[in-house]
């Protein structure tokens, strides 16, 4: 089968900090880790395994910032590579081991890629506390080799599927999966709706367990997928208030509104007036900038992940605020703390999902996610940019490396279509 693979190197994280930006060449040149060609295809490694030919695949911030080198090399123990690259995954059911019960040949399912005991091959005892509890996306056996053994290899370290050497991740053309990670799709929802599942299902994980939200204002700060996906998600679990979205660009703010957000403000002047709308007085150090108080935002989700937005936060709270961190913020070189303690602030991150507590029932993310989208009948699928086929994933990983420019959303690859 052909599939997009991607390797690590240590020359290719040296380069990659040395790079001011997002280039071609730290995508595609001579050092770049990114390869499209033949693979081996994955056979079932046990009897309650599904082969999936993969429908839609879409590419993730993270993997943007992996590929060129840009993320922190802290997770790089949590991962192993060359990996076939995509976690947010849209697949069809191709084939069922004969202990399959929970999906059916033909079937369109969303994946959780996040890699648990189970599918390590631990049982019992052997399992970590953050699967045994449903909570697999901060399994404690990541750095672990398993048990079970993939078309005859050892199973390798791994977090999630995308940065996993014997899993196949969604930029390819089939993967395998445990059933326990499958989530059977309605048929009401288009392909690029359901592609969303995973992503979407980011910002549902954190408003579900923000709860209760209180009055507000809530502030999102980001212009891309999660921090859109963040605005559905704490309307469809039904927060009510006034929800400021802060984006960058025009068609950005017109998705941040149909999504839910009751106002819009762009980063800077905007944000500040707003802030100030809350009743908070700004003060001029000595030297730095602005600080406030008496006003601000009581609960914030700070979707971007980088030392301005974290600064921001940590100015814009109210005492006792939470900020909720779903961006992935390595290596900050330099941010004063001093709010997060003169403040008395809660800061809480959510790395993936799991199950949570809905309805009065125990409930994937992902199942609970994929029913707000049936009921809401939301647009998300305009967060959709663009799509290609398997073949152009360099197209693909310009469009999204280079979103300024492109005005790319989401983009997704179709190996199916
Ligand atoms: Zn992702
Ligand atoms: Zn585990």
């Amino acid at each position: 089968m052909r599939a997009v693979t991607f390797n690590v190197s240590i020359p290719g994280y040296l380069i990659g900090k040395g790079l001011g930006g997002v280039t071609e060449s730290a995508l595609f040149g001579g050092l770049s880790g990114v390869r499209y060609g033949e693979v081996a295809e994955p056979s079932l490694p046990a009897d309650d395994w599904v082969k999936l030919d993969i429908v839609a695949a879409g590419v993730c911030g993270t993997d943007v910032s992996t590929l060129t080198f840009n993320s922190s090399p802290s997770m790089e123990p949590f991962g192993s590579f060359p990996a076939i690259l995509g976690h947010e995954i849209l697949a069809r059911v191709a084939e069922v081991g004969p202990g399959v019960r929970r999906v059916e040949v033909g079937q369109r399912v969303a994946v959780d890629p996040f890699i648990s005991c189970t599918m390590r091959g631990f049982t019992g005892a052997e399992r970590c506390s953050s699967c045994a509890s449903g909570l697999h996306c901060t399994c404690g056996r990541a750095g672990d080799t398993g048990a079970l053994r993939l078309s005859g290899e050892p199973f390798q370290r791994g977090t999630i599927v995308g940065y996993h050497a014997g899993l196949p991740g969604g930029w390819g053309e089939r993967t395998i999966a445990h059933e326990s990670h499958l989530f059977a799709v309605d048929d009401g929802l288009s392909n690029h709706t359901a592609a969303l599942i995973e992503p979407l299902s980011i910002g549902m994980h954190a408003a579900l367990n923000v709860q209760p939200f209180g009055d507000g204002p809530v502030l999102v700060i980001g212009s891309g997928p999660i921090a859109l996906g963040t605005i559905w998600s704490l309307r469809a679990a039904g927060y009510r208030g006034e929800l400021l979205a802060q984006v960058k660009r025009a068609h950005e703010a017109t998705l941040a509104k149909s999504f839910g957000a009751s106002a819009i403000v762009s980063p800077g002047a905007e944000a500040r007036s707003a802030l100030l709308d809350t009743g908070a007085k700004g003060y001029k150090p000595i030297i730095g900038a602005e600080v406030y108080a008496g006003g601000g935002f009581p609960l914030i989700f700070d979707c971007v992940g980088n030392a301005a937005s974290l600064d921001q936060c940590l100015r814009y709270a109210t005492p006792r605020a939470r900020i909720v961190v779903l961006g992935c913020a390595p290596e900050i070189p330099k941010l004063d703390l001093s709010f997060l303690w003169a403040r008395e602030l809660d800061v809480k991150g959510f790395v993936g999902y799991g199950l949570e507590n809905w309805r009065g029932q125990r409930r994937h993310t992902f199942e609970i996610t994929h029913d707000l989208l049936v009921e809401s009948r939301a647009p998300v699928e305009d967060m959709v940019t663009h799509s290609f086929a398997l073949a152009d994933y360099r197209k693909a990983l310009s469009a999204a490396a280079n979103h300024r420019k492109s005005g790319a959303v989401k983009v997704l690859l179709e190996p199916a279509g």
